[in-house]
């Protein structure tokens, strides 16, 4: 069972505005005020690490969820606090570095609430979103289903989970006729049923023979 990658960090972040503001007024109070921002987010990343979270597999993708008291900042100010972000994971040894080889893609959502205003950060590999991509790419592709009485194609509404394409011979999918689950290494390609670029899609024995080969 793959865990999900979370850290959950309490208050609200000063943006970049604040900062920059600061920097101005005050050199001493904006590297202070850094510092404590910083401090904050490695103290919540290494109780994650004691409970377990490593980052083993680079790149790690991160969503940040962006719960503020209000709507006054702009979204881009408050997202800006992700430096900060970055910098105290990166101070808690939870992420050896910052750069490309060990941050994938980021995304940021942003949310109100008045009482509980919190940062959820999900950190997950590489892989993973690739996997995910792939059973969107099946569930994304309308098939078709051949019909030999007619010569001609018919929209077909496939079962959850059938696929014609999986990288992962050992993935779990459903045969595109009777929904049955198996690896997709043990499906036959259907004669059938086809996306409309023509791709079979993965069926089970039973109903390739009965069905893809049913006398007409
Ligand atoms: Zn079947």
């Amino acid at each position: 069972m793959h865990k999900i990658k979370k850290i959950i960090i309490p208050g609200e972040f000063p943006g970049m505005n604040q900062i920059i503001h600061a920097n101005r007024t005050n050199r001493y109070a904006a590297n202070h005020l850094k510092q404590k921002t910083d401090h904050h987010v490695k103290m919540y990343a290494l109780k994650a690490m004691r409970e377990g979270i490593v980052l083993d597999k680079l790149p790690v993708n991160f969503t940040f969820i962006w719960y503020v008291k209000n709507r006054r900042k702009d979204k881009d100010n408050i997202s800006s606090a992700v430096k900060f972000i970055f910098d105290g994971l990166v101070k808690a040894g939870l992420l050896e570095n910052d750069g490309w080889e060990q941050v994938g893609n980021i995304s940021h959502k942003f949310d109100v609430d008045k009482k509980n205003p919190r940062i959820e950060i999900y950190m997950s590999e590489q892989n993973i979103e690739r996997k995910q991509k792939e059973q969107e790419m099946n569930k994304m592709e309308l098939a078709q289903v051949y019909m030999p009485t007619t010569k001609k194609y018919e929209r077909y509404e496939l079962p959850d989970g059938a696929a014609f394409y999986s990288r992962d011979m050992d993935k779990v999918c459903s045969c595109a006729w009777c929904g049955k689950k198996l690896k997709f290494g043990d499906t036959y390609t259907s004669r059938r049923i086809h996306t409309e670029q023509g791709f079979g899609y993965g069926v089970c024995e039973k109903c390739y023979y009965a069905r893809d080969f049913k006398p007409y």
